[in-house]
């Protein structure tokens, strides 16, 4: 019997606002613990909040570019639980009126891990559909030690968006090209850094396996806090086979939460679904239901980016580039910046994209801070298309200034590769092939196109590579006809 996962995704995504959701102390990252705290984000009886316009701007403009609906009327729902890092016992989040419903996200080809991008490929451009984007605060970040916790409640109150996908993934690599995809779209519209790492982007994994062919879905787990990419996608490749095997031997799954364990590789049981908790939802009575349309003709509008796919449509029809290389340089916006700010100085937009792609990339560089300004390989293009070299010299300069920096004019002269493009040098190198190769020029005559290539080969040994190609086949061709 064959079976296929059912997986969906809870992403918890940090957003880039000076303040914290509901009070004005700073939304900071690594500073002193416990020191931007208040009366609000403590919790204190009485202390009322204020939201934060800022937050609910970018929540829009990241559901606006996730193709989301919009609704007009929203509202703040109490969650409520009690634990030591939620010092309200209550959590401000949304049920019933979120932010944004429905929405999609579409998995780029490029985004899946590059050992499998090519049998990835019936996935790529799959879409996949969210169920809502919410807002939220976060709770405070607590540290466990051998006989003590430690708590910090700098990032309680801070604003969290939390994006729920709707079960439409099939695989850990989708999950992966997920995520990847996600990511790009949160970096492109400027709402967050969507560093992992930094804890700026949690996951959820809820999974489930049914028979292929089926319908219904099977009991699903979910495998709490996620903070890697490649955690995500190792714990799915551990978890499918774990559900198939209990599933396939007639055994049941019973609904309930695991933990991911990098360091072993491996899923364990976490807590059951009886130990779940009812939240007793109920809309916020110290904060208004407020309305979307004022905020999203007015800021959130403008805010709204060219859109990754936007951007490789535009590549393709106005800069000449392959479906290819427009969706190598329109996914990732650093490297989308890098190429449009090096045709700020050449028009020559697919030489620069085959230097970023094959050169550029292959180098591994840093793309938050490139060594190298975007501008050398807009004078690499500009050197061949002027025939000061060749492209062949062109990969050499760009070797060369990859690994030892350096201005491409500078390494031109230094490595002494000037392409001869002129007439009066190379004419009569050409007229001196011809004469001592009367065997080539009889096969060339009598159709053996190809057997050019030797007389090429004598001005190219003659000059010691510096003739320019394309100049030696255009005299050839004359004195021969
Ligand atoms: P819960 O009520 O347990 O939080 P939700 O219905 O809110 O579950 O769904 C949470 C996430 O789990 C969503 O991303 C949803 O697509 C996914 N999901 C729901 N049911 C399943 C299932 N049987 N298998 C895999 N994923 C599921
Ligand atoms: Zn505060
Ligand atoms: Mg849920």
């Amino acid at each position: 019997m064959e079976y296929e996962a059912v997986i969906g995704l809870e992403i918890h995504v940090q957003l880039k606002t000076q303040t914290k959701m509901f009070c004005g102390c700073a939304n900071q990252y690594g500073a002193e613990p416990n020191t931007n705290v208040c009366p609000i984000c403590l919790g204190y009886p009485g202390a009322l909040p204020v939201p934060n316009e800022e937050a609910i701007i970018q929540t829009i403009v990241a559901g606006r570019m996730l193709k989301c609906e919009i609704p007009d009327y929203c509202e703040f729902d109490r969650k409520n639980y009690f634990y030591p890092d939620m010092p309200k016992n209550y959590q401000t989040s949304q049920l019933h009126h979120t932010l944004c419903t429905g929405g999609e996200v579409t998995l780029y080809k490029y985004a899946f891990p590059k050992e499998v991008q090519e049998a990835a490929y019936a996935s790529a451009d799959k879409r996949i559909r969210l169920n809502h984007i919410h807002l939220e605060e976060d709770v405070a970040k607590s540290t466990h030690h051998e006989d003590h916790s430690r708590i910090d409640f700098n990032r309680a109150g801070t604003p969290l968006m939390e994006i729920v996908t709707e079960a439409d993934l099939r695989s850990a690599d989708e999950a992966y090209a997920f995520l990847k995809s996600l990511q790009q779209v949160l970096i492109y519209g400027n709402v967050s850094d969507a560093d992992m790492d930094k804890g700026q982007m949690r996951c959820d994994v809820n999974i489930s396996v049914r028979q292929k062919g089926t319908e219904a879905f099977g009991t699903k787990c979910e495998i709490k806090n996620m903070n890697t990419i490649s955690g995500v996608r190792r714990a799915i490749q551990y978890e499918i086979p774990r559900q198939i095997d209990v599933v396939s031997s007639g055994r049941e799954i019973r609904q309930h939460t695991r933990r991911w364990n990098d360091g072993l590789g491996e899923t364990t049981f976490m807590r059951d679904k009886e130990d779940s908790h009812d939240y007793r939802y109920f809309a916020c009575p110290d904060l208004q239901p407020f309305r979307t349309r004022p905020i999203l003709f007015d800021t959130a509008g403008e805010r709204i980016p060219e859109l990754p796919s936007d951007k490789k449509s535009r590549f393709m029809q106005e800069l000449d580039l392959s479906d290819y290389q427009a969706e190598i340089l329109a996914s990732d916006k650093r490297l989308a910046d890098y190429f449009e700010s090096a045709l700020a100085a050449t028009q020559e937009s697919v030489s620069i994209a085959n230097y970023l792609i094959n050169d550029y990339l292959a180098s591994e560089p840093d793309l938050d801070a490139p060594a190298l300004p975007a501008t050398h390989f807009a004078e690499v293009a500009e050197l061949v298309k002027a025939d000061a070299i060749s492209s062949k010299q062109a990969k050499q300069v760009i070797t060369e200034m990859l690994e030892n920096g350096g201005q491409p004019k500078a390494i031109v002269e230094a490595k002494g590769l000037v392409q001869l493009s002129d007439e009066a040098t190379l004419e009569p190198l050409c007229r001196e092939a011809i004469h001592k190769n009367p065997r080539s020029v009889e096969d060339i005559k009598s159709g053996k196109t190809s057997a050019i290539n030797s007389l090429k080969g004598y001005v190219m040994k003659q000059t010691r590579g510096k003739a320019n190609p394309r100049k030696v086949d255009e005299i050839l061709q004359k004195l021969l006809s």
